[in-house]
């Protein structure tokens, strides 16, 4: 994927300041951090460990991901840039070590800051703690570092998203009998099950882990769906809380949902795209970096020093936030670009007076 183009191509098309690669001798880390922009301040972005074919994958992996999370901070009013970090493993099922998280802590340091590390795919508190033995600029952990799991917070941004969502379909803003399907029941999905279920809705839910299923059915009472049909399932929002391009341009015309919002990062294929197919089949799409910042406001916004109160505060306004993107989407090609328009503005403003928004 992207073989051909040059690096410095890739940087200039996205707009990203650094890509840093490192090698850890002792251990054999290879690991990539990408900066996209630091124009509203310091950047926190997760770090991914990941199995990838190639390495024109990985790069390509942390452009993307980097620059989802400037779009991220800067929609939700945060004064932080965008950044995300990547290990190459070497085998798909690689076990984490305490030798290899204190190695990406040290790669972390160097940036003194600039970058401050974060929970992704692949990494867990612990790995969070043993990269805090090396680094004071990673959050997430429980012991060394602080903040612990962010998917709780993620989810609770996810919901306020869908009830945004709803009130702009016309469907009300009460959960329940609303037919809600999660592809993925992790962290996030998880919560979000719990959330919807309390609130009255009706969950349909699907995981290539059946222990994940399992929990979700017996304690929440979601009902099991197929994996191969999650995504056409017929219901008032489909949530992907799995992995990222899901939704492309072939698979629009299947789905059978009225809202489409969920916590994956990179849900649609092509965003510019499918957004507007997603419009014009009279789908309203939730851009994913708007309802799930709950994850990055509650880290990044602990890192800035913000109160408990304040937290809840910033969480809720995913909400609203929606509620105006959505509003704004309908005059623009589509929610996507409405979201990414509201993003652009405060980072340019920010780089034309120099100064970091607050
Ligand atoms: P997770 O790894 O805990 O959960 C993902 C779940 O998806 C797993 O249970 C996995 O088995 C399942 N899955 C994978 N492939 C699947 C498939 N093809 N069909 C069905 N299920 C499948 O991850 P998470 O922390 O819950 O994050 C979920 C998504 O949300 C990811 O895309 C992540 O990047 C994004 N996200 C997470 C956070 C956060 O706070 N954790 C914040 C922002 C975005």
């Amino acid at each position: 994927m992207h073989d051909t183009d040059s690096i410095f191509e890739q940087l200039t098309e996205r707009g990203h300041e650094r890509l840093c690669f490192h090698h850890d001798e002792e251990t054999g880390l290879k690991a990539i951090v990408a900066i996209h922009s630091t124009a509203l301040g310091n950047a926190l972005g997760g770090t991914r460990r990941w199995y990838y074919e190639s390495e024109a994958d990985a790069v390509y992996d942390v452009l993307r991901l980097s620059k989802g999370m400037t779009y991220k901070a800067a929609v939700s009013g945060l004064p932080m840039g965008g950044a995300k970090s990547v290990i190459l493993l070497p085998h798909r099922e690689q076990p984490r070590t305490q030798a290899e998280a204190r190695a990406m802590g040290r790669f972390v340091n160097t940036f003194n800051g600039t970058y401050i590390a974060a929970e992704d795919v692949g990494v867990d508190i612990q790995f969070i703690d043993w990269m805090a033995l090396e680094t004071n600029h990673v959050m997430g952990g429980e012991t060394v570092s602080r903040g612990g799991d962010p998917s709780p917070w993620t989810a609770m941004g996810t919901f306020h998203g869908m009830r945004a969502s709803l009130l702009h379909a016309g469907l009300g803003d009460d959960f329940s009998g609303v037919t809600v399907a999660i592809q993925g029941v992790g962290h996030v999905g998880e919560s979000l099950c719990k959330l919807l279920t309390s609130a009255g809705a009706n969950v349909a839910v699907a995981d290539i882990n059946k222990k994940s299923v399992d929990y979700v059915v017996d304690t929440y009472g979601c009902t099991a769906v197929h994996d191969a049909d999650i995504l056409t399932q017929e219901c008032d929002i489909l949530a992907p809380c799995a992995l990222g391009s899901v939704i492309d341009g072939s698979k629009i015309s299947e789905l059978r949902c009225k809202i489409l919002c969920g916590a994956a990062n990179n849900i649609l294929g092509d965003p510019e795209e499918d957004a507007v197919a997603l419009k014009t089949t009279g789908i309203v799409y939730a851009p994913d970096f708007v309802v799930n910042a709950g994850g990055l406001i509650h880290l990044a916004g602990m890192h800035l020093g913000m109160s408990d109160e304040l937290l809840q505060t910033k969480n809720d306004e995913i909400f609203e936030t929606s509620v105006q993107i959505l509003q704004r989407g309908e005059a623009a090609s589509s929610t996507y670009a409405a979201a990414v328009e509201i993003a652009e503005q405060r980072i340019s403003g920010a780089k034309e007076t120099g100064i970091h928004a607050s």
